[in-house]
């Protein structure tokens, strides 16, 4: 069903606490922790506690989760006191995209260039 955990999904597993992660910020529907490779010096993941395998699956099945999710990046950007930062949903696997439970990738600390690349 649309939401339940899988027992196959690494972000299912941190969510559950099986396995561990750097949690910055928690809240009833959102978890953010630190990507354990990060690509500037901040790098946060902002995940919804529900599985839903990508940000186009999560907006249109959940969209108030969606904008948890969304609320979640600003509260990351301010607690690490980012100015500018940049939020990334890869969405599918030509866009990078390898974990398949949405996340928004909240990246700052350091100047961004565009187009990324
Ligand atoms: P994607 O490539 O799907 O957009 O992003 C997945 C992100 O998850 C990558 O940036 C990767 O470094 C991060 N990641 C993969 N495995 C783990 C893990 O076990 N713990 C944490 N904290 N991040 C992970
Ligand atoms: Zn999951």
């Amino acid at each position: 069903m649309a939401g339940e955990p899988q027992d196959d999904c690494l972000f299912c597993k941190i969510v559950a606490g099986q396995v561990p992660a750097t949690v910055v910020r928690e809240t009833d529907t959102t978890v953010a922790f630190r990507d354990i490779n990060p690509q500037a010096p901040t790098h946060v993941l902002v995940i919804p506690k529900a599985h839903y395998k990508d940000a186009a699956a999560l907006a249109a099945a959940a969209p108030d989760l969606a904008a948890d999710v969304l609320r979640e990046t600003q509260a990351v950007a301010d607690e690490e006191k980012l100015e500018s930062y940049r939020i990334v949903f890869n969405t599918g696997s030509g866009a990078g995209q390898t974990v398949w439970h949405a996340h928004a990738h909240v990246l700052g600390g350091r100047g961004l260039q565009w187009p990324p690349g």
